[in-house]
């Protein structure tokens, strides 16, 4: 017998897979999946490893099941990032080298020249593709490109320029995140920190302080008739600043904030923020209030000065008792301004002393804080004298009155904080001019898309919801940078494309990506893509004949079948693509199905490469084997669960391939004649290829395996238990190892391909046809037959341990016919409740009296702990188990090691045997 050597393994099916899983149009059905293709700028971990592993395992099953199969990969390296890294190498970032040369191992003379940006991403390029072949990916490596290549560009141009014609690329003011050291707006992809953030609108409220303003952002101006006070931070020096012209106090960081907001500021002088306390402001809405000293006050929110409403703000409410409780401010009451059902005269208050909060720190405050808002917000009302409309309405009107008559203005902060930019700057909001958007909010657009999400496939199904409500949401997307990688945009050459603007429809592209590097870019008009993907004729087309051979393939591959990609990409990236699907391609074109992925964790912490919590994907492929990582990440979860990477639990894989690897080793060469045990072996197989289909069909690796690997191990133990004495197994142990290394052939295709040789397959194991259940070898007799001997002689096992004797003999007490008509009877009835009643109607069963009430109580326990696998076929077929004991008796005996004896439960004389039940003997051990 060959060693198990993983090793080895690989290097024998890497020699015989070269081009192996390069996939031309043919005459079969196509599958043609793909999933979100990487951004190289670092080393792979074992997160990423899953991100790619799933598909592939989807991709090999389909081509076993005899489909042609394409998964394609490429690069996208647009955007700014990799310049980043570039600028940080070049000037020697201690955490930036430590992160490439310790943790992704790049050698020292490669790492010298990281300060071009591209060579970064061609090094990261070419690693991703040399693990990912390591890893046994079946990848059609001839397609592969990346989002730089002027081929591409031109690509784009033509998909731009439909969603310029279709109105959907717009121009205008915005606020936008915006990093003021790279001088850039700033991407989702482009944080370490803040992605969730949401830009939010505040009106600044201007109150009057001697010669100068004290703006102070709220979400709630129509609270300003219930301020008692502003509040300062002491600790903080605030400036003085010439605002359009006008002085107004706020944060240094204030300051530096609107002056990205289409204001112009001037810095004139700093001011304590102990100055300004016990100082009064005045508002025309609420009169004159004196300002309050606060430590909570952060000077990074906002302007830096908050105004009070204790009355309705709870945060306000408890600062200002806390101040009280030490013999200060006491004249300032709460000034309430609404009314809402539900609360008393004032909410906050009332709030907080209802849930028994007696500081500021409790973490109970926000929630708080929350419930009030939106009650006041969904069903209060201002008081009379303040005008007596609902919040809802109030809030805006007092807003347009304050801005067109008291000064205020409109300020862009974050609703959460802290944003960071990749190079360690904070985010802002700028205002941007002359900025070009995709029009997301375009209802009709919307509408497109939503028709679309309605006839895909979505797994897990739950993600349809997060979809929908994306859709709903999506604003205006600015979608133009200045810095960076990419296409240029045709409008404006200043500016590129930005990185989720460009990788939208590229699925498409990969259709044609091997053929098109043949025809010169210059060549590549948007009249060529309309051909090759619209079927579009005009007059003067180059290379017409290529052109033919790109349609075709087009044709053939598209739609996709299906996308991967992770879960956080729903609200961007997978979305996007489907609005430039439905913008570009007709119905019949558009994409068919999604599976989006959980999240990996290290030894249950969350992965991150800039945290450096990561397992790199190469170093677990050189440790444990590239099958065995392969197996654990299908096995530990669901695509759609986080999975744990565990190196302990990865160890214990390993030992189960090679088991497996053993067994197959082993069992090749039984040349037996068949027992009856084979029977039942071949029959339970025939479940395991059904359910094992199911599952791959369904992209449940982890239920697949656990059918694949489990179920047929715990059978085949089982079947070495039941073989007669000196038999090492029969020939169709053979069949039972061909099917078995097809079936783990997906997930473990290295040590797959190795035994398919050893069992003489035909070609390769990755082309070889996929089992398919034959339903005339299922015998549900035998399976009932072994499944009540399991249950049997598990029974026997723990009674055994439980009594703690050393036995003399067994008995089996089969339980009465009568007993088995009752079983039945409840087995088959539609309503359990009412069936004991109607068993109990029949005259012999009444003159059975207790024993029959009994027997049909025991036997609906019975029934509900027994598993409907094994109701479901008792229902059909009858067994016959004096029988079935009868003929294991030689068996149970070499089990156990005394003699066993089979009686029927009436003939016995022992108590016990009164117990005996259908399916469940009586067992008298003495
Ligand atoms: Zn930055």
């Amino acid at each position: 017998m060959n060693e198990f050597d993983l090793r080895k393994f690989e290097d024998e099916a890497q020699e015989q897979w070269t081009h192996a899983f390069e996939s031309n149009p043919s005459s079969l059905e196509k599958f043609y999946l793909t999933v979100a293709y990487p951004y190289p700028s670092g080393a792979m971990h074992v997160g990423h490893g899953r991100t790619y592993i799933v598909p592939d395992v989807v991709a090999r099953f389909w081509r076993m099941r005899g489909k042609q199969v394409l998964y394609p990969m490429a690069f996208h390296v647009t955007g700014a990032p990799v310049i980043g890294i570039s600028k940080r190498i070049a000037n020697n970032d201690p955490k930036t080298i430590h992160l490439y040369r310790d943790l992704y191992k790049v050698p020292q003379n490669v790492l010298d020249e990281f300060t071009d940006p591209l060579t970064i991403v061609r090094h990261f390029a070419s690693e991703y593709q040399r693990v990912m072949t390591a890893c046994g990916m079946s990848i059609d490596w001839r397609r592969r490109f990346t989002t730089v290549d002027p081929t591409y560009s031109k690509f784009i141009e033509w998909q731009w320029k439909h969603l310029y014609d279709a109105g959907h690329v717009i121009k205008g003011a915005h606020p936008v995140r915006y990093c003021t050291v790279d001088d850039n707006p700033v991407g989702d992809h482009d944080l370490l920190e803040g992605d969730k953030a949401e830009v939010i609108r505040f009106t600044l409220v201007m109150f009057r302080f001697a010669d100068a303003f004290i703006p102070t952002a709220t979400l709630r101006p129509e609270t300003v008739y219930g301020v008692t006070n502003l509040w300062a931070n002491p600790n903080v020096t605030y400036v003085r600043a010439l605002v359009d012209g006008k002085v107004w106090i706020i944060s240094q960081e204030a300051a530096e904030k609107i002056a990205l907001q289409d204001h112009t500021v001037e810095i004139q002088e700093e001011i304590a923020g102990k100055d300004l306390i016990d100082k009064t402001v005045s508002h025309p809405l609420c009169g004159t209030v004196p300002i309050l000293p606060a430590d909570f006050v952060d000077p990074d929110m906002a302007s830096g000065l908050v105004m009070s409403v204790p009355a309705h703000a709870p945060f306000d409410y408890i600062a200002l008792r806390d101040l009280q409780h030490a013999g200060k401010y006491t004249q300032l009451k709460p000034i309430p301004l609404i009314k809402v059902e539900g609360y008393g005269e004032i909410p906050a208050q009332e709030a907080v002393e209802k849930a028994g909060i007696t500081h500021q720190m409790d973490s109970r405050m926000d929630t708080l804080t929350q419930e009030i808002y939106s009650a006041e917000f969904s069903r209060g009302k201002v008081f009379d004298r303040y005008g007596g409309k609902p919040v809802r309405v109030a809030r805006d009107d007092v807003a347009a009155l304050m801005i067109e008559k008291y000064d205020s203005k409109i300020m862009y902060e974050f609703d959460t904080r802290p944003v960071i930019c990749r190079c360690g700057n904070k985010v802002k909001v700028k205002i941007l001019h002359d900025q070009w958007f995709l029009k997301y909010s375009d209802p009709a657009w919307k509408k497109q898309v939503s028709d679309q999400i309605l006839d895909m496939s979505l797994v897990p199904p739950e993600v349809r919801l997060e979809f929908d409500r994306t859709v709903d949401w999506l604003k205006d997307w600015a979608c133009t940078r200045r810095v960076g990688l990419g296409t240029r945009f045709p409008w404006d050459t200043t500016q590129l494309i930005e990185p989720l603007s460009d990788s939208t429809i590229y699925m498409a592209y990969y259709t044609i990506a091997h053929k098109i590097r043949e025809i010169d870019a210059k060549l590549l008009t948007p009249e060529v893509f309309d051909y090759i993907f619209l079927g579009k004729e005009s007059p003067d087309l180059p290379e017409k004949k290529k052109l033919d051979g790109m349609r075709k393939e087009f044709l053939y591959w598209y739609p996709y079948d299906y996308r991967f990609s992770a879960k956080d990409l729903i609200s961007n990236h997978l979305t996007f693509q489907l609005f430039h699907h439905v913008t570009i391609f007709p119905k019949d074109k558009l994409p068919q199905g999604m599976v989006v992925f959980g999240m990996g964790l290290l030894n249950g912490a969350k992965m991150s490469s800039s945290k450096g919590n990561v397992f790199l994907l190469e170093d677990a492929v050189n440790d444990f084997g590239a099958d065995t990582v392969r197996m654990f990440l299908m096995g530990s979860a669901e695509p759609w669960q986080d999975f744990d990477w565990r190196n302990e639990l990865v160890i214990s894989t390993k030992k189960q391939i090679e088991r497996f690897y053993n067994t197959v080793s082993e069992i090749k060469d039984a040349k037996g004649e068949p027992h009856d045990i084979d029977r039942w072996l071949i029959s339970r197989l025939q479940s395991h290829i059904e359910r094992t289909t199911t599952a791959l069909t369904n992209f449940q690796t982890r239920q697949a395996l656990q059918e694949a690997y489990f179920g047929i191990e715990t059978d085949l133990k089982w079947y070495r238990r039941r073989l007669p004495e000196n038999s090492d197994g029969s020939r169709e142990l053979h069949t039972l190892g061909s099917v078995w290394v097809r079936l783990l052939a997906p997930f473990i295709p290295f040590t797959g391909e190795h035994l398919w040789k050893q069992l003489a397959g035909e070609g390769l194991v990755s082309f070889a046809s996929w089992p398919v259940a034959d339903k005339k070898l299922v015998n549900t007799r035998i399976e009932l037959a072994e499944e009540l001997l399991t249950r049997t002689v598990e029974d026997i096992e723990s009674i055994m341990k439980l009594i703690q004797i050393t036995p003399k003999s067994i008995t089996i007490s089969i339980a009465p016919a009568w007993k088995y008509e009752i079983f039945l009877l409840i087995a088959r009835a539609q309503d359990k409740n009412t069936v004991i009643r109607e068993i109990m109607k029949d005259e012999t069963m009444r003159k059975r009296g207790k024993a029959a009430t009994d027997a049909a109580k025991q036997c609906t326990t019975l029934i509900h702990r027994l598993p409907p696998y094994v109701i479901e076929p008792l229902t059909r077929e009858s067994i016959d188990e004096m029988n079935i004991f009868e003929e294991a008796k030689g068996f149970l005996k070499k089990e156990f090691g005394v003699p066993v004896h089979v009686t029927s439960a009436e003939s016995s004389e022992h108590s016990k045997s009164a117990t005996a039940l259908p399916f469940k003997p009586a067992i008298v051990i003495e």
